[in-house]
């Protein structure tokens, strides 16, 4: 799908996948003027095709917009785009147990100069792939790697964009991680007593014994993950306590130690919600009570996953119909 910033956002048309021609001197090549956007569509038991909070994805999309000095998109376009898409091809929308048609709507800088400013021409497009489980296989906990060398974002800096520059800045921390045969890496925030931050591509969350639910507070710098507000609405619902605060690798070890921490997971539009089974550090393992799929994690993936795919009432009216 393509459509141009000039002039509007007015001939949106659905392309065949391919190539796109870029001018070697297109901003987004040399500065990274670009942002981006990744949620789901699923297939329900009717054969219609929902999409889940995009109009969230859509305000998180123009934030992104804002701090990259990129053209807003307005929510109806956004949304429009996706739905475009979807229906000029439905069979590619699986409805297989856990699978989904995966949305990435993105905006790059086109115009071409060398000169460091804002770019005056963007592309917006979307393409989309068939997704099943995000680590591949049946649903198991993952081992985290706990990156020291390196922050994800900063005061002041770009983490709460949504901006491929981020995951650049992010990649040789992946690899330490895929090193230790750890599937993610969890970042601290150095400016803040380096109490936990998310992971490369999730939020996390813990579960104490008490019933409470604690999550890192937004910190101007972590990504406002749609499945975090989400999880955090599905969590109050069921009557748990949810807390965003600081929290730290050490109260993680001894709450785990002590037996105050039952539960860890990982939560994102790719993974939904995943355990976590173990966290490498330099210094040591921890590892979740248990296999790492608990209880309250598990109530809350069902929980989420069921409504995405139309199985559990939508009470929030987070679903939006795309064909
Ligand atoms: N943090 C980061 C760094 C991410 O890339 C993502 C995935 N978009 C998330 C958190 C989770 O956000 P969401 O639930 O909106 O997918």
């Amino acid at each position: 799908v393509g459509a141009d910033g000039q002039g509007g956002w007015g001939n949106a048309r659905v392309e065949p996948y391919g190539p796109i021609a870029m001018d070697p001197a297109a901003a987004v090549l040399h500065y990274g003027q670009e942002i981006f956007e990744g949620l789901k569509a699923y297939r329900h038991a009717d054969g219609s095709v929902w999409s889940f909070r995009p109009e969230a994805n859509a305000a998180r999309f123009n934030t992104s917009a804002r701090r990259l000095a990129l053209p807003e998109l307005p929510e109806e376009t956004f949304i429009e785009s996706l739905r475009q898409l979807v229906a000029a091809d439905q069979d590619w929308v699986p409805s297989g147990d856990g699978e989904a048609l995966y949305l990435r709507p993105f905006m790059i800088a086109t115009e071409a100069f060398l000169g460091v400013r804002p770019a005056r021409e963007v592309s917006y497009r979307v393409i989309a792939s068939p997704a099943g489980n995000y680590f591949g296989g049946e649903l198991q906990p993952v081992s985290i790697w706990l990156s020291t060398a390196y922050a994800r974002a900063g005061e002041g800096g770009t983490g709460e964009a949504k901006c491929g520059g981020n995951y650049a800045a992010s990649l040789a921390a992946q690899m330490e991680a895929e090193a230790q045969g750890c599937k993610q890496v969890l970042f601290l925030d150095p400016f803040n007593d380096n109490a936990i931050e998310e992971l490369g591509g999730m939020n996390i969350f813990f579960v104490f014994k008490d019933g409470r639910l604690v999550t890192p507070a937004l910190n101007g710098h972590i990504l406002h993950g749609i499945t975090r507000s989400s999880v955090m609405q599905l969590a109050a619902d069921r009557g748990l306590k949810v807390q965003e605060r600081k929290i730290t690798i050490d109260e993680w070890r001894e709450g785990v130690a002590s037996g105050e921490i039952t539960e860890a997971f990982a939560c994102g539009t790719a993974a939904v919600i995943t355990p976590i089974g173990e966290l490498k550090t330099a210094e040591g393992t921890i590892a979740s009570p248990g296999s790492g799929a608990g209880e309250v994690t598990m109530a809350i993936r069902e929980q989420l996953l069921g409504i995405q795919t139309g199985v559990v009432e939508d009470l929030h009216g987070w679903l939006t119909r795309l064909v």
